[in-house]
C-alpha cells in the first residue's frame, strides 16, 4: 500500500491544517473523525484531504472514530465560513463539531429484577435492589445511576442472577414526519405561495446548479403577521419529505416553544426533532447522529442547528429572518441567514426566508433579481391587522412617576373586563436602567465596563447587563453618605410591573423578561400558559414579540416607542419599526379585533408615522433610499475591528497602528481607531476601526492583507474582526 499524508483540521484557533501520516492499516477518507496528538495532548480533527507520500518526518494518525464522515458540504460550509469571517479556520469547525464526541451508544442493555437475592448483600447491591424494586426493566446505566453505583455493580448481580438482562431496541429520536397526515385547507393565496416553494424544492432535486449552471433558488415569503407564513412553509417540508430528503427550520431560539411543535405535529403527525439550549447533552448526540444517518428528517433549532451534519438536506427555512439574534457577534461572527443561504447553495437545497418584516438587505435581494418572493398580504380568516394609534406623550403624560398614560390604563382595563388579554411591552430588563443618588448626583457604574447598573428588584440587586457583575443596592450612598438618597431613574419591565399590579390588583398578571431565572424552559412554560388564557395582563421584554400565538390578545400597549431611535446605530430606524409591527401584530390574531397603543414623544418620527399609518412600503422605500445615498449595506459593505486588551495605552497604540498600515485602496475607506461606545467591557478597554467599502471590493483580501501588515497584537490586546457587523457598540 502506498504510503499516505492526512490534513487535519482541529477545531481549536488555528488558521491552518496539520499534516499528519497514515498509517498502513487505517483507512482514510475526507471527513473522517480521527484523533491526532498535538503538543503534549491527543486532539481530535477531521480529515480535510489525503494524499499519497511519505509521512516520515509527520506524527501519525492515531485512530479514527466510528461515526459517519462530516459531509462535503458541510466542510465546504467550513471553508467558506473561515473566508468570508476571517476566524481561524479550526474555530470554524468548532461550531460544526462542538458535540462531545463519545462512543456511540449501539444496544441497551436493560435488566429487572428476576432471581433470588445474592448471597452477598453490600449497602451498595441492597441500593440497587431496592432501585430495582417492582420488576420494571430499567436501562443498566439508569438503574446504576439511581442506585449511585457503577455498572460494575449491576453486572455482578446479573452475573449471581438476580438481575436479568433484557436487550432494549433503541428508541427511535424522531419518528418520520407523514407528509399527508393533515392537509391544511389554504386559501388561493396561501397555496399559490405553497405550490412556488414546493416546486422549487422539487427542482432542485433534478438539477444539480453546479453542473445545469441554474440559479441557487433562495424564496422570500413575505406575509403579515398571522397571514399563514407557517403553514405555507409547511408544504415546503411535505415536499421535502416526500422527496426522502431532509428539511431544516431556522428560528429564533425562544421561538422554538412546544405550541410551536404541536403545530408541526398536528401538520405531519409527529414533532420535528429540536435543536437548542433546551435540549440536553445525550438527546443532542442522539439527534445529531439521527441527521448524519437520515433518520431524523425534520429539525427545528436555533442558530447552531445551521452546522448539523445532514446527509441530504433538501430545504433550509429561515423563519423571522429579519431577526437580529441571527447574528453571532463573538467568536466566529456571522450571520445565520447569510450562511444558511450559502449552505442552502452547497447542498442544493432552495432556502425560504419568512418575516412579516423582510430586512432591508433581503428586500434589496429581492429587487435585484436574487431572491425571489411570495407575498401574503392579508391575514388568514379575513382577519384585520390590529389599529394602531399613538399617544402622544407630550399631551396625554403619565402621572408624575407612572408610566402607564390614562388612555393606556382605560384601554387595558376595557380589554381586562372583557375578558381579554393585555400585552404591555417594554424593551428594558430590570426594574430602572439608571440608579443615582439624589443629592449629590453620584451614578452606580459597572467597576468592570462603560456602562449603568441596572437595578433588578426580584434580585436585590445593581446588575451590569454586559459582564454579569452585581452588587447590593446601598442604603447610603458611597459618595456623600447620604441616607435615604439613593433613587431609581426610569422604567424597566419590572417597575412596569409593579406600577400595573398597583392599578389592576384584581388581574392576573404575568411579567417575561430573559434574565429570569429558569432560563429559556421557563419562558417557553410561561408562554404556554398565556396562550392558554392564563394571565389577564403580560408585561414583557422584545422576547413577547417574536412569532408567538396569543389568541386572546386583543391590546398590545407599547410603554416607550422611542427607546431604540436614538442609538448612532445605522439599522436604529429599521429596527425599531420592526419591533413595533411585530409586538403590534401580537395583537387580534384570534377571532376578535385587536389594537394597539404606542406611546412616543415623537409621534411624527417616520418610524410611528409609518407605524400608525400602515405605510410600510413607504418607510422601507425612504429608508432604502437613505442607505444607498449613504453607501451603507447592502449598497456598500462595512467591516468593523475591535482592538481590547487591559492596557488602554496598549489597546489603543495598537488600533493606531492598524490605521497606520491601513492602505486603503480606491474605494475602501477605513475609519478610526475611535474609543468604543462600550470602551470597557469585562475589565477590556475598547477601541473601534469601521472599513467601509464599495460592494464591489474584495473585502476579504483587503482585510486579510491588512491585518498580516499590521503584524500580531502584543501582551493581552487582541484584535477581533466582524464583517457585516450589525452591532456598533
Ligand atoms: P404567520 O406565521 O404568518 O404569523 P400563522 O401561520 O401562524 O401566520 O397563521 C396564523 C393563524 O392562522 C394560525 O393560528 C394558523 O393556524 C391559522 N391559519 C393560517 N392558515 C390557515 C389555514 N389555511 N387553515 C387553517 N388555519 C390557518
Ligand atoms: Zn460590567
Amino acid at each position: 500500500m502506498t504510503a499516505r499524508v492526512a490534513e487535519i483540521l482541529i477545531p481549536l484557533a488555528l488558521d491552518q491544517t496539520y499534516s499528519y501520516a497514515v498509517p498502513d492499516d487505517l483507512r482514510l477518507e475526507e471527513g473522517d473523525l480521527v484523533a491526532v496528538p498535538l503538543g503534549p495532548r491527543e486532539r481530535y480533527g477531521v480529515v480535510w484531504s489525503v494524499r499519497p507520500g511519505a509521512g516520515d518526518n509527520f506524527k501519525k494518525v492515531a485512530g479514527k472514530f466510528d461515526v459517519p464522515p462530516m459531509p462535503a458540504a458541510l466542510r465546504r460550509l467550513v471553508d467558506w465560513l473561515a473566508w468570508y469571517t476571517l476566524a481561524p479556520k479550526g474555530s470554524a469547525l468548532g461550531l460544526a463539531l462542538k458535540v462531545p464526541v463519545e462512543t456511540p451508544e449501539t444496544i441497551r442493555v436493560g435488566v429487572r429484577l428476576a432471581g433470588p437475592p445474592p448471597k452477598r448483600i453490600t449497602p451498595a447491591r441492597a441500593r440497587v435492589l431496592e432501585a430495582a424494586a417492582g420488576g420494571l426493566v430499567h436501562v443498566k446505566r439508569h438503574l446504576a445511576e439511581a442506585a449511585g453505583v457503577g455498572v460494575g455493580v449491576i453486572d455482578g448481580l446479573v452475573d449471581e442472577g438476580t438481575l436479568k438482562t433484557v436487550a432494549l431496541k433503541a428508541e427511535p429520536v424522531a419518528e418520520r414526519p407523514d407528509p399527508d397526515f393533515v392537509r391544511p385547507d389554504l386559501s388561493d393565496r396561501q397555496r399559490a405561495a405553497a405550490e412556488v416553494l414546493a416546486a422549487a424544492v422539487a427542482t432542485a432535486t433534478s438539477q444539480d446548479p453546479v453542473t445545469t449552471g441554474s440559479r441557487h433558488p433562495v424564496i422570500v415569503v413575505d406575509g403579515v403577521t398571522g397571514s399563514g407564513k407557517t403553514e405555507v412553509y409547511f408544504e415546503a417540508i411535505a415536499a421535502a419529505l416526500k422527496l426522502g430528503r431532509q428539511a431544516l427550520i431556522l428560528a429564533p431560539e425562544i421561538a422554538l416553544t412546544s405550541a410551536f411543535l404541536d403545530r408541526f405535529a398536528g401538520r405531519f403527525g409527529t414533532r420535528p426533532a429540536a435543536w437548542h439550549s433546551g435540549v440536553s447533552g445525550r438527546r443532542r448526540e442522539r439527534v445529531l447522529a439521527g441527521v448524519a444517518s437520515g433518520e431524523v428528517s425534520v429539525v427545528a433549532g436555533a442558530r447552531s442547528a445551521l452546522f448539523l451534519p445532514f446527509k441530504d438536506l433538501g430545504l433550509i427555512v429561515v423563519d423571522e429572518e429579519h431577526e437580529g439574534a441571527y447574528k453571532q457577534e463573538d467568536g466566529v461572527c456571522y450571520h445565520t441567514r447569510d450562511m444558511a443561504i450559502v449552505r442552502g447553495r452547497f447542498e442544493n437545497a432552495p432556502v425560504v426566508l419568512a418575516s412579516a418584516t423582510p430586512s432591508i438587505e433581503t428586500r434589496v435581494n429581492v429587487q435585484r433579481g436574487r431572491f425571489s418572493r411570495v407575498a401574503l398580504p392579508e391575514r388568514f380568516g379575513g382577519r384585520t391587522l390590529p389599529d394602531i394609534k399613538a399617544v402622544d406623550l407630550r399631551r396625554d403624560p403619565p402621572e408624575r412617576g407612572t408610566w402607564l398614560s390614562p388612555r393606556l390604563v382605560e384601554e387595558v382595563r376595557r380589554t381586562t373586563d372583557a375578558g381579554e388579554q393585555a400585552l404591555l411591552f417594554l424593551n428594558r430588563r430590570g426594574y430602572a436602567p439608571l440608579t443615582l443618588c439624589r443629592a449629590c448626583g453620584h451614578r452606580f457604574n459597572c467597576p468592570n465596563c462603560s456602562a449603568w447598573l441596572v437595578e433588578h428588584r426580584f434580585r436585590r440587586a445593581l446588575v451590569c447587563h454586559h459582564c454579569g457583575h452585581a452588587e447590593r443596592v446601598p442604603e447610603t450612598c458611597p459618595a456623600c453618605g447620604g441616607a435615604e438618597t439613593v433613587v431609581p431613574c426610569g422604567p424597566g419591565v419590572e417597575r412596569i410591573a409593579e406600577e400595573v399590579a398597583r392599578l389592576f390588583p384584581e388581574k392576573r398578571r404575568i411579567v417575561l423578561s430573559s434574565d429570569f431565572p429558569g432560563g429559556t424552559e421557563r419562558l417557553r412554560k410561561e408562554l404556554a400558559a398565556i396562550a392558554e388564557g392564563e394571565a389577564d395582563i403580560v408585561v414583557g421584554t422584545q422576547l413577547v414579540a417574536k412569532g408567538h400565538n396569543f389568541p386572546n390578545m386583543t391590546l398590545v400597549g407599547v410603554l416607550d416607542a422611542d427607546i431604540g431611535l436614538t442609538s448612532g446605530d445605522p439599522r436604529a430606524a429599521e429596527r425599531t419599526f420592526q419591533l413595533l409591527q411585530q409586538v403590534t401584530g401580537r395583537a387580534g390574531r384570534g377571532s376578535k379585533p385587536g389594537r394597539a397603543l404606542v406611546q412616543t414623544y415623537q409621534p411624527d418620527h417616520p418610524v410611528l408615522a409609518a407605524l400608525v399609518s400602515g405605510e410600510a412600503e413607504r418607510f422601507y422605500r425612504e429608508e432604502t433610499a437613505a442607505r444607498e445615498a449613504a453607501g451603507m449595506p447592502p449598497f456598500g459593505r462595512l467591516a468593523a475591528l475591535i482592538v481590547s486588551g487591559a492596557d488602554r495605552t496598549e489597546a489603543e497604540a495598537f488600533g493606531r497602528n492598524l490605521a497606520r498600515v491601513a492602505e486603503p485602496p480606491a474605494g475602501v475607506m477605513v475609519l478610526g481607531p475611535a474609543e468604543a461606545p462600550l470602551a470597557l467591557i469585562r475589565g477590556r478597554y475598547r477601541f473601534r476601526l469601521l472599513v467601509k467599502a464599495m460592494r464591489e471590493t474584495n473585502l476579504q483580501e483587503y482585510l486579510r492583507q491588512w491585518l498580516i501588515r499590521a503584524g500580531k497584537p502584543r501582551g493581552s490586546v487582541r484584535v477581533a474582526v466582524d464583517v457585516d457587523p450589525m452591532s456598533f457598540l
